[in-house]
Parts: C-alpha cells; structure tokens; sequence
C-alpha cells in the first residue's frame, strides 16, 4: 500500500480520503548547521521520521514543507528564511486544502523550532474550524525516552545530537572533520526574565551551539528508532479518536 501522497494517483488518494480522515505533514527548514551539517537538517530529518512513520501506521504522509521560520541564522550563508505569516498561511493551506477531502486530524512532524510558535497559533485557528492538529518535535521525544544519550551542551542547534541523526540517515552528507565545539557567549544584554531579539551570530561564530565532535551514527540510529516508535503510538492513538473528542468544547454555563 503507498503513502506518499504524492506517490499515489488521484484514484488511490480518492481511495484514501473516502476512509480515513488523517493525514501527516513534515514541516522543517533551510539553514545553516554548523560547518559539517547540511543545510537541509531540519527538512530532512523529518521528512525521514514522518515516511518511517507513514509506513508503520499506514497513514498518508504528504511531502516535506522545506523552508521555515529562520530569519535569525540568515548571516550563514544558504539560509532561506521564511516570514511567520507566509510560513503560517502557507502550512494553513496545506491543511485546509486536506480538509477538502475529508482530513480532519492532521499530525504536523516539525523539525525547526523557530516553526512552533507559528504553527501552534494556526492549529488554534484551524480548531476554531472543526480541524484537529497536532505538533510533533523530535527532540523532546529524544529526551523523554533517552534522557542520558547525550549531554545538555550536546542537544544545542547543531550540536552532537543532530549531527548524530545526520550521521544515522545519510552519512554522505556529513563532514564530520569540519566538526568544532563552541559554547555560546552571553549577550551583555541578556538577564534572567529578559527576551531579546538576537540572532544565531550574536551567540557562536561556527554556527554550532555546543557540542558536536562527539556526534555517532549508532546514537543517532537510537534517535530515530525511539523518537519513531513514540510517534508511530501518537499517530495511531488519533487515528482511532473520533474527532468529536479532539474539537473545542462548548460554552461554558
Ligand atoms: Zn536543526
């Protein structure tokens, strides 16, 4: 059975559509990793656990949204970087047009936290629509399941634990000899309570936030295999909740 969206024809989504009203969407970015991640990171790693998953569950999985909210790495050269309201409306589509044929839950596998915010105010607003969607980020399930893998200067943007999911999924793509460790520097400006609008360059030169010399296919391959399994059960426990139990409730009297 296919479940790649764009792998079926019109018959086959028809097929799809007509019986289940669940779909998953990949959604990632287009920056920079440090010197030895590509730039596809974010895209490509959910674009593999969200396929892994579609395969398990048998719920279609549509093709990766590539490009996201990622204006503050735009100093690393290759970065295309996204506004929130065109991210924001350009996923909303996406949903509204699956919705067309019947989806009313949609499991969105985010791979760039500088998405989150933009994506939880359109899954508020497409629930305000009668449409049920739900977010999914690798890296808390990593650290759930496998709390000890790796260090905290290992878990940063582009440090080991990326890289080592990089490493498990496409090793070729990797150059690990151009992989540095470097600790962000504090921004004068930065105190506890204190937000501030910084970029990716105000905080470290490679790009790297922490560790990421110690990167290893077989911890990324742990990844992958706890962070799939976890949403494999997610996928499967919304795939049998009527939506009725997901939409808003009433007023209150
Ligand atoms: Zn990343």
């Amino acid at each position: 059975m296919k479940v790649m969206l764009h792998e079926m024809n019109r018959a086959e989504a028809k097929e799809y559509f007509t019986k289940n009203d669940i779909a998953i969407l990949p959604v990632g970015s287009n920056e920079q990793h440090g010197p030895q991640n590509p730039l596809g990171t974010d895209h490509l790693i959910v674009k593999a656990i969200a396929e892994e998953t579609a395969k398990r569950t048998g719920v279609v999985c549509l093709q990766v949204v590539p490009f996201g909210v990622s204006s503050h790495h735009k100093q690393f050269w290759g970065t295309i970087y996204i506004s929130p309201r065109t991210f924001q409306n350009y996923v909303k589509e996406i949903c509204l047009a699956l919705s067309y044929y019947g989806v009313r839950k949609i499991v969105i596998v985010n791979g760039h936290g500088g998405n989150l915010p933009a994506l939880m105010q359109m899954a508020r607003e497409l629930r305000d629509k009668g449409i049920f969607v739900s977010i999914f980020q690798w890296w808390s399930a990593a650290s759930k399941f496998l709390p000890d893998l790796f260090k905290p200067e290992e878990k940063g943007h582009a440090a080991a634990e990326e890289t080592s999911v990089n490493l498990a999924l496409h090793l070729h793509i990797v150059d690990m000899d151009k992989a540095v460790d470097e600790e962000p520097r504090r921004h004068t400006a930065q105190a506890e309570g204190i937000t501030l609008p910084l970029d990716t360059v105000d905080y470290t030169s490679s790009g790297v936030f922490g560790k990421s010399t110690t990167a290893s296919a077989e911890k990324g391959k742990k990844v992958l295999e706890i962070v799939v399994s976890d949403l494999v059960k997610h996928v499967n426990l919304l795939k049998e909740t009527k939506i009725e139990n997901l939409t808003q409730k009433p007023k209150v009297w």
